[in-house]
């Protein structure tokens, strides 16, 4: 047989981007399994977009991921959009079925199997209180939703963003979903199993930052979960901890976004322990 040099092509597309970790966890990943493919982390401004697009279909890449400002702008130059995506209404990964290319989000999905294989919890049946409604909780939200939790409360600071949120959750999914405006400090009621934090407050280099919220009537056991994975031990997640609560950070659903995008992408088990492990090390954590 003849040598083949050719490598297949995955990336991402984002603006800014050279900070964005996920290429690490990729590339370790495809020579753990013995792959010859590429992850690329391209910075493509917005009027550029369009073309980025018909350069990836170009190049045949078998996906790309979209970040900062993509996710939604994205929609219209996919061939079809997972009906998930479709109700989140953004796009986070593009994976190629033939010539076709398909927007899924698989950022809720990576935070769902991070909540069941790190922290053993199954949403299903689950009372959750979510801070945020911005990108990443409709994501969050929506895969909660779809995964049978009995109730979710979404606590916004901006009322109009978060009611809005909670009218599309409600008519999509049929879930019981219910908005609480976030005055001063919000109290997490004391039958709550699931707790998030979707906002980016923590995030760098706020790093000092932490909701305004009461965890004092929180039940033993309630799952405390932060999106905030830059950097991971976030405020919140260190007086979680303190209070003797179960904790789950950003890096597991950053992780397993990933570990879901290299599946979509090659049809393969993704190397999840490779991936885990340069995370933590590109984090330095
Ligand atoms: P958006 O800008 O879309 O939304 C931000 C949300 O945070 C809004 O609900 C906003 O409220 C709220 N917020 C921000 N600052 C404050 C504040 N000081 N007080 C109260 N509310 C505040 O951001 P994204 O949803 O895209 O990202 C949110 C976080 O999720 C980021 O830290 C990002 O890094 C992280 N993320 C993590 C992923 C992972 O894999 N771990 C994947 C994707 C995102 P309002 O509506 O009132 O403005």
């Amino acid at each position: 047989m003849g040598a083949n040099y050719q490598a297949e092509l995955v990336g991402v597309f984002g603006q800014p981007v050279a900070e964005n970790p996920t290429g690490v966890m990729q590339e370790a990943a495809f020579a753990a399994a013995g792959l010859n493919w590429r992850y690329l982390t391209i910075e493509v401004p917005p009027d550029r977009l369009a073309d980025a697009v018909r350069g990836m279909r170009a190049f045949g890449m078998q996906g790309i991921n979209l970040t900062i400002p993509h996710k939604v702008a994205v929609m219209p130059y996919l061939d079809e959009v997972a009906p998930d995506a479709q109700i989140i209404g953004a796009v986070n990964t593009v994976r190629r079925e033939g010539d076709r290319y398909i927007g899924e989000n698989t950022d809720g999905k990576g935070f769902l199997r991070g909540v069941r294989e790190d922290a053993g919890v199954d949403p299903a049946g689950k009372r959750v209180v979510m801070l945020g409604a911005g990108g990443a909780a409709r994501a969050v939200a929506t895969e909660l939703a779809l995964a049978g939790a009995s109730r979710i409360v979404v606590v916004n600071r901006t009322v109009q963003r978060g009611a809005a949120m909670v009218e599309d959750l409600r008519a999509n999914t049929g879930a019981d979903v219910q908005f609480a405006a976030w005055e001063g400090t919000y109290t997490v009621p004391a039958d709550t199993d699931i707790f998030v934090n979707a906002t980016s407050i923590g995030l760098y280099p706020d790093v000092d930052a932490m909701p305004d919220v009461d965890l004092g009537a929180a039940r033993d056991g309630m799952l405390v979960c932060d999106v905030v994975f830059n950097p991971p031990r976030t405020p919140l997640v260190k007086a979680a901890k303190a209070r003797g609560l179960p904790v789950l950070d950003g890096l597991s659903m950053l992780v397993y976004q990933g570990v879901i995008g290299f599946e979509l992408w090659t049809g393969q088990p993704a190397p999840e322990a490779v991936m885990k492990q340069v995370l933590r090390e590109a984090l330095g954590v």
